[in-house]
């Protein structure tokens, strides 16, 4: 593999060949395989004498760090993680690892989550380096592990064996928020929160026997029973104050009668109707407000003839950030109101919002408004969950936002099929992230 030369930053042509080379890593998980990531950050930063350590965990896993030291402002992490989901290739246009230009795009498999904001992080440090500039704070950047799968290699991993790295961090840029464009508008939503994941098992148990001879009560028709009473289960509709912001911002962009319910949506959650109605609309808006669950697995007897002795399903439930854990579950137990069924929790977070009162909050926003005035900018809370989980249960605040604006069809790239990242985003991406780290960075600039 080719070294990055001096001008290795300065063109849209090398960040997409970074990105190219980067894409061609396998590193889906499982099994992740992020070494061969951790290795080609480690050559260039090798090549351009940048402090690095790369940090094995397990077999094929590591994660790896790297610093430019600065003065005593709280520090800036640059967080991104090189595992990426699997892709299957019969449904994609090119092959998903193989990092095609077709001219407009670079095509495959992390193109937007999240190689291409490590290659912005890491283009935007060499740049950094170049300048030669006294620093006012440390800045890092981390690529991890394991994100898709959890973090339990990664950030996970690395909180709890290596605590040291995390010291004097003022604030952490990593995946979550982005641009969007509808109808011509652009709008910016910078997250601060997420949804909490409260993942459930549901184990129902009956007399196992022969197909041919069923029962009345079987552990598959309990279960079937008892997931029908969780498809009439809601939790109630709840408008938290930064929702309110987001919605009422994008209100104007949306066709009748949603531009107008978008503007009072304090009368759109009162309405059981209009809440439906807005689930049929648009599904992601109806998710901000409210915790919701999703039955995504089941499974019971192995054989056809065979009546299984017992049957589980899977919910993945996703609470609002106000929505304790606990509280929740036994909302979920008296909806199902049986008491034979075993209900395990299996994966389930503590709040944290990040605050807008941070450097780096204040600088993603100054710098978009600087390049983009007529864009919205709003902080947004993501129904998905990201490595920035752990940081603000610590207390560390972090900011999730990768610099590319995306219509509806690219959006659906990520964990989809044909992901690909436009080269006016590799340009933009790059840009905006060396223009943002030099302004959090350098000391002339004042902050
Ligand atoms: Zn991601």
């Amino acid at each position: 593999m080719s070294l990055c030369s001096q001008l290795c930053w300065s063109a849209e042509r090398d960040t997409s060949s970074l990105l190219r080379d980067y894409i061609r890593l396998d590193t889906t998980n499982p099994p992740g395989n992020e070494a061969l990531g951790a290795a080609f950050f480690a050559e260039i930063f090798a090549a351009h004498g940048i402090e690095h350590e790369i940090i094995k965990v397990a077999p094929g896993r590591a994660n790896i760090w790297a610093r430019l030291p600065g003065g005593e402002q709280p520090v800036l992490l640059l967080l991104h993680h090189m595992d990426v989901v699997p892709a299957n290739p019969a449904r994609w246009q090119h092959a998903p690892l193989a990092g095609l230009n077709d001219g407009d795009y670079l095509h495959g498999r992390g193109a937007l989550d999240s190689k291409s904001l490590g290659i912005f992080q890491l283009q935007a440090m060499l740049a950094l380096k170049a300048l030669g500039k006294p620093l006012n704070r440390d800045l890092i950047f981390l690529a991890t592990a394991d994100e898709e799968a959890g973090g339990q290699y990664g950030v996970g991993w690395l909180m709890e064996h290596r605590p040291e790295l995390f010291q004097g961090i003022g604030a952490v840029l990593n995946e979550g928020g982005r641009g969007d464009v509808r109808g011509g508008k652009i709008t910016f939503g910078i997250e601060v929160t997420q949804k909490l994941p409260l993942w459930l098992k549901i184990n129902a148990s009956g007399e196992p026997g022969h197909g041919a001879i069923p029962r009345s009560d079987s552990a598959s028709q309990r279960l079937i029973r008892t997931l029908a009473k969780l498809e009439q289960f809601a939790f109630p509709a709840q408008l938290l104050p930064g929702v309110k912001t987001y919605l009422n911002k994008l209100a104007g962009d949306f066709p009748p009668p949603w531009n107008e319910r978008l503007s009072n949506v304090e009368a759109l959650i009162e309405s059981p109707q209009q809440m439906a109605e807005l689930r049929e609309f648009d599904h992601r808006l109806h998710a901000q407000l409210r915790s919701t669950c999703a039955i995504t697995r089941l499974q019971a007897s192995d054989k056809i003839n065979v009546v299984a002795a017992e049957a589980w399903a899977e919910i993945d439930c996703r609470l609002l950030p106000n929505h304790k854990p606990q509280q929740a579950l036994e909302s979920i137990k008296a909806a199902l109101d049986d008491e034979s069924l075993k209900i395990t929790p299996l994966l389930s977070f503590e709040p944290g919002i990040s605050a807008q009162d941070n450097f780096l909050f204040r600088g993603i926003k100054h710098s978009l408004a600087e390049r983009y005035p007529a864009a919205t900018i709003v902080p947004r809370m993501a129904a998905g969950f990201t490595d920035s989980h752990f940081f603000r249960e610590i207390g560390i605040p972090a900011y999730g936002f990768i610099p590319v604006i995306l219509d509806a069809e690219q959006a659906r790239g990520i964990h989809g099929d044909n992901e690909k990242i436009s080269l006016a985003n590799l340009n933009f991406g790059r840009e905006f992230m060396q223009r943002l780290v030099e302004q959090v960075c350098i000391a002339e600039s004042g902050r």
